[in-house]
């Protein structure tokens, strides 16, 4: 016989080891592994919806006649002795894990396991397009690495939305027609959600029990926990809200977490959604002629481009990846983080579905929290350890790159060519949320200036040295540099205030 071990974020019934598995001889193992849970302090809706997930996808292994052995350990290590003891394998049979810690873990684990069993690596497609060794093929080299040049080959090669050698449309990306702020009385067809059922509400309570002190908040679990769940979210995403996704994918609105975001990482990610499938019902849909092509295409590049690249990024750069901080950031993240309560109303609204679902769409992440931590000089290990526990689809593979590499420019820019910093300007211009705010998205210096402002230019003061003579933000340091002595000094001496304020605890 032999064991086919699945790990928590390949819930996939098409992987190889699954599909080659001889249902009359071998056995699925999966371990919940108590000391995984303890790598970080994740949000306890992660620790709910990864365990609900694996408990479920266990139950259907078995409906479908699989043997499986399902072990509740204090290890993953714990869990394989056990089953050893309980099962004569002679051969373990595994599907790659891009996440380093993980992948050295399992490394180790194979190379003290008794002579008399092999252990066998097998294809981690469908979970990406690409495999580990696919993927960095198409990054030669150290970097910098371009996301668009990626995610032209990626279309040719996958044949996605071309016609003969030609993109549809035209252009490769209608990213510039995707950018519309959106007004403050507009509505998005509301995103399907899962109401918690007998299995996840007996993981919810193990969860309290077992990680009471974990931040994040169970009173609304929204997530789906089964492929045929996710299914259904997919389904309504491609249906009801993708034909709005381009327009406003890039705008923010009070108490509108979602807006017409597909809200299915957390899905793609453990493994219920395939990323081939998800992008042929959108490409079908533009076919059919349900959704417009800025949406599809919009749509796509996320899931074809940056979500492929970033794992290719990853798996190139680690592990040193993990330590960049090219502007030697190191204040602690404020506690607020964790709670939502703030007088920035664009932290406050943008952590708030953090601490109540997991969720964010990309850019209150990207142009909120990842623009705050920067502009205060957050350290990056800490932000991006805050991502990695707080997300639903977070883990270290996606969340590296996205933080230190696109929010951050931590890394010096080895994906993006220049740091997506921003002043109150753009949140004001993308949201309605300044109307409400205390803070005045104008004023610079002044006592209620937003805190954005006058951060911003002193980012770009302090990192000179760094960034000026980027092409990309030369215009900018010019506007920098024509300003009188004394108003670059109010400037600095309002951040420095701003900064002394977070320190003690204040902008709460
Ligand atoms: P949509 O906006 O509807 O996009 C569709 C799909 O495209 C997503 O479901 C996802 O699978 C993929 N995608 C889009 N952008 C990216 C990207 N930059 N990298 C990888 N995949 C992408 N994504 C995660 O899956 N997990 C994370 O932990 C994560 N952390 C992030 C942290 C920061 C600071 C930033 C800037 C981005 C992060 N992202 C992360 C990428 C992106 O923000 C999320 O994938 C997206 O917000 C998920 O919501 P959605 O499913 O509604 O996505």
């Amino acid at each position: 016989m032999s064991t086919r071990w699945i790990f928590g974020n390949q819930l996939c019934m098409d992987l190889p080891i699954i599909k080659e598995a001889d249902k009359e001889s071998d056995v699925i193992l999966m371990v919940e592994a108590k000391s995984r849970a303890l790598w970080q302090s994740y949000h306890k809706q992660k620790l709910t919806f990864i365990f609900s997930s694996m408990r479920h996808f266990a139950e259907e292994l078995k409906d479908k006649g699989y043997t499986v052995d399902y072990r509740k350990a204090d290890s993953f290590r714990d869990g394989w002795e056990e089953h050893k003891k309980a099962y004569d394998s002679r051969e373990v049979h595994l599907t790659h894990v891009t996440d380093d810690r993980m992948r050295r873990a399992i490394e180790k684990w194979a190379q003290e396991v008794p002579k008399e069993i092999t252990v066998h690596y097998e294809e981690e497609r469908p979970l990406f397009l690409l495999s580990k060794e696919e993927v960095k093929d198409r990054l030669p080299g150290d970097g910098p690495w371009q996301a668009d040049a990626f995610y032209r080959k990626m279309r040719k090669d996958f044949d996605i939305l071309m016609e003969d050698d030609s993109p549809i449309g035209g252009k490769w990306s209608f990213d510039q027609e995707n950018r519309k702020p959106a007004k403050s009385d507009m509505e998005f067809p509301k995103k399907r959600t899962f109401r918690p059922d007998e299995m996840t509400k007996q993981v919810m309570e193990e969860v309290e029990e077992n990680y009471g002190d974990h931040p994040g908040s169970l009173d609304s679990f929204i997530w789906p926990v089964t492929r045929q769940e996710a299914l259904k979210a997919l389904n309504q995403f491609i249906s009801d809200r993708l034909p709005l996704f381009g327009t406003y994918q890039d705008a923010m609105l009070t108490d509108e977490p979602f807006m017409s975001h597909a809200v299915l990482s957390s899905a793609i990610n453990i493994g219920f959604l395939k990323p081939s499938e998800v992008i042929e019902k959108a490409e079908q849909a533009y076919y059919d002629g349900e959704a417009p092509l800025n949406a599809v295409e919009g749509f796509i590049r996320q899931v074809v481009g940056w979500r492929e690249y970033m794992r290719g990024i990853y798996l190139k750069k680690m592990p040193a990846y993990k330590k960049v901080n090219v502007f030697d950031h190191d204040t602690d993240l404020p506690s607020f983080f964790y709670t939502g309560e703030t007088k920035m109303k664009c932290m406050e609204q943008s952590i708030k579905p953090v601490v109540d679902v997991g969720y964010n769409h990309h850019i209150q992440r990207l142009m909120v929290l990842g623009n705050f931590a920067n502009l205060f000089g957050i350290s990056p290990q800490q932000t991006s350890d805050w991502f990695n526990e707080m997300y639903v689809d977070a883990y270290d593979w996606v969340v590296l790159p996205n933080v230190l590499g696109m929010a951050l420019y931590a890394d010096g820019g080895v994906l993006s060519t220049k740091p997506y910093v921003s002043s109150a300007n753009y949140i004001n211009k993308m949201s309605d949320y300044c109307e409400e705010c205390p803070f005045n998205p104008k004023h610079k210096t002044e006592e209620d200036a937003c805190p954005f402002n006058a951060l911003y230019w002193d980012f770009l003061d302090r990192h000179e040295d760094k960034l000026g003579d980027n092409p990309r933000m030369k215009l900018i340091y010019s506007q920098w540099n024509k300003r009188k002595e004394e108003d670059k000094e109010a400037l600095r001496s309002k951040s420095r205030s701003l900064k002394q304020q977070l320190a003690k605890g204040g902008l709460h």
